[in-house]
Parts: C-alpha cells; structure tokens; sequence
C-alpha cells in the first residue's frame, strides 16, 4: 500500500527526533534540538539575531549557506521557558519546529517565518516557497505532536497542554491522526445509504464506480450498518 502524504511527513518528522535522540520525548527541547543538528552536521550553525534586525519576523532558514536564524524573542520563549506567556512560548516552539522541517525536508533557498500569516504576492498557491510553507507546517505540527505518543482520541485542550502547543496546532493535526489511525486499522469511512444508492444508478448506466467496490468490501468486512 502506497504511503500517503501523512504518511511521508510523519516518518520524515520521526526520523529527525530518532537522529536527535528525541523520540520518547513529550516535549523535546528545540534548542537541544537545534545543537544536535549543529552536532551532526545538518545545518552549519543557528543564529540569534535581534528582533529590530528582522522587523516581522520570527525566523529564516537560509539553505545557501545552512544557517538557521531565529529572533531574539523568539529564542528567549525557548531559553526562558517559564518567564514569557503560555502562548508566546507555544509559538516559538511551533515556530523552531517549522524551521526544522525547512532542514529536514531539504527546502531550497530562503524561507522568513513572517508574524503574520499573509501570503506575499507572488506566492500563489502553486509556488514552490507556499508549498514549503505548507509541508513545514505539517512537519512541525507532527514533529511536536508525534502519532506513537498521541492518542487522537483526547480533547484538543489535553493535547494541547500534554505537547505544549497552542490549540490550533492540536486542531490542524487531531484530523490527521485520526486519519492515519484509521487507516493502520485498516478502517475505511462508511458512505451513506444515499450516496451508495447514487453510486449504484451511475453504475446500471455504466459508469466505472471503484468507491463503490470499497464500499462493497468494507460492509462484508464490517458487517456494519451505514451512517444514514
Ligand atoms: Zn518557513
């Protein structure tokens, strides 16, 4: 069975906290993290750099010369853990493990981590950069929140507090490990009646209907009834 793209990210996620010696770890310290990379050659150095120097910004992966820059604030919510609010320290731990899928995944050029969330204008939906902003967030958010040490069966706040990440993270990722749960339980989504009922008239006037043979199968396996 082909792996999905949940699938991809979370063992490339996984991968770098086996490497890092962070695998069993709630909650992995980025700056650890980030000297283990040091360490092993994966990035040649990461820099602080004062906030003013990188006006609304929280960080920079810089693939050309491998040095990752982080916001003094933002490093200051990772060293000083209990000095800032709950929220700002969340968000810098977001915000490092973002960068670190930017190492991880090997994306090409500079990558700014910008405050707010704004596409700039020639990032349109198929540019490459969007396209690594994307996969970076669901690397960090499975990074943080990984799928052996998270039951997607608890409350988003649970998660929240258990991996130390802000709830929309928990609410970004709970519909991806319910997702791959799913399916390492072999467990396909029943269709309604209705739709199943569709399916059947597109298929007498000879459509080619494959979701309907999964269907099929998944009742004979199941022997479940359907969601009406
Ligand atoms: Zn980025």
């Amino acid at each position: 069975m082909a792996a999905t793209r949940d699938e991809v990210i979370e063992k490339a996620a996984r991968d770098l906290r086996i490497e890092t010696g962070v695998d069993e770890r709630f909650l992995p310290d980025l700056i650890f993290v980030m000297n283990e990379l040091k360490r092993l050659g994966r990035i040649k150095d990461y820099k602080r750099v004062p906030d003013d120097q990188m006006p609304g910004k929280f960080a920079r992966w810089d693939e050309n010369d491998r040095l990752l820059y982080l916001s003094e604030s933002t490093f200051r919510a990772l060293d000083h853990p209990l000095k800032g609010s709950k929220k700002d320290r969340r968000r810098a731990r977001f915000t490092a493990a973002h960068e670190l899928a930017h190492v991880a995944c090997e994306h090409e050029g500079v990558h700014d981590r910008d405050m707010r969330n704004t596409r700039r204008k020639d990032d349109t939906l198929r540019s490459q950069v969007w396209f690594d902003e994307v996969e970076a967030n669901r690397f960090a958010a499975a990074f943080l929140v990984p799928a052996h040490l998270a039951d997607p069966t608890k409350h988003v706040e649970d998660l929240a507090d258990l991996f130390d990440v802000n709830d929309p993270v928990v609410t970004f990722r709970k519909p991806v490990l319910e997702r791959m749960d799913r399916r390492a339980r072999g467990d396909v989504p029943a269709l309604p009646q209705s739709v199943v009922d569709l399916l059947r008239d597109a298929e007498k006037k000879g459509h080619k209907v494959i979701s309907l043979r999964t269907e099929e199968e998944r009742r004979r396996k199941k022997d479940k009834p359907p969601r009406k």
